[in-house]
């Protein structure tokens, strides 16, 4: 089983069948602090935790803050809910920097890391501009897509298409620190919701765990839970649940289950209620990938 710190939020998410993190083999496999969220990060970046705790948004949102240690400018990853406290919160960790925010950037468009995108550019000045892959979710013009490289502030943030967890998930590189910012491609810990094809998230995941094996990357930056400082071993777990997972769904498919919510019947029996039209979502998917959909 991995070690995992004990906080309330993984108590109350097991106590949920929240897919805890379990895997005889990996008792090396290293999670981060729990209870140091807020404020985790590295040389460059930095993590304000918002405050929207729940099943589906684990501790809450990280946003991120990155900028060269120089730099004058910010660039802000994924500000969060619309929510005026968070948003101020992120806003004056700017400033306390001796920063503005140069630019923000959204590694997917869903709203618990999108909605307040909007108002903290206002906040910061009315200037600053939104990039991400999908159109509708950007202010300005610029989109943001594979290949992309951003500079703002002198800082080199290489942009990848990693889609699965929804259609527009961005995955960011920042190789001065050899950190890999998943968005909720892979979380710190528990397992992702998928919205998005399997075969894509799959595709992705075995992408990023080759990308992180040729850069030896240090750590994962999630968009929800701690950082992951064993990045392969993270993807090894997600790629082998994955994997666990689809072969469920193919035994129970072999057993009778016709709908994904009988798959889910027989497969999440032992989840509880609330997080079943979640898995209903996921078991879609793995059909429709078992299908050749
Ligand atoms: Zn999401």
């Amino acid at each position: 089983m991995w070690r995992l710190a004990g906080t309330s939020a993984l108590r109350r998410l097991e106590r949920l069948g929240w897919n805890p993190v379990r895997h005889p083999d990996r008792a090396s496999g290293r999670m981060g602090d729990m209870t140091e969220i807020d404020g985790m990060g590295t040389e460059r970046a930095l993590c304000v935790l918002a405050e929207n705790p729940s099943a589906m948004t684990l501790d809450g949102t990280n946003t991120w803050v990155i900028a060269e240690p120089d730099a004058d400018e910010a660039v802000i990853v994924d500000p969060g809910p619309k929510d005026a406290k968070h948003l101020k919160r992120v806003l004056d960790t700017v400033e306390a920097q001796g920063r503005r925010i140069g630019l923000i950037l959204l590694t997917h468009g869903h709203p618990d890391h999108s909605a307040g995108a909007g108002k903290l550019a206002g906040m910061a000045g009315g200037k600053v501009k939104v990039r991400a892959l999908d159109p509708r979710h950007r202010l300005g013009d610029e989109g943001l897509s594979e290949g992309d490289v951003v500079t703002t502030g002198g800082l080199e943030l290489r942009i990848m298409e990693t889609p699965g967890h929804s259609h527009d998930s961005l995955t960011f590189w920042l190789p001065a620190d050899g950190a890999v910012l998943t968005g909720d491609t892979v979380l710190g810990y528990g397992t992702t919701v998928l919205e998005g094809k399997l075969g894509d998230y799959l595709s992705s995941l075995e992408r990023l765990r080759k990308f992180a094996a040729d850069t030896e990357a240090a750590t994962i930056l999630p968009g929800h839970g701690p950082k992951l400082d064993d990045p392969i071993a993270a993807l090894d777990y997600y790629l082998d649940h994955r994997r666990e997972r689809l072969a469920q769904v193919e035994a129970a498919v072999a057993a009778g289950a016709r709908t994904a919510r009988e798959v889910v019947e027989r497969v999440y029996a032992d989840v509880d209620k609330s997080l079943w039209p979640a898995a209903e979502q996921s078991v879609q998917a793995q059909l429709d990938y078992l299908n050749g959909r």
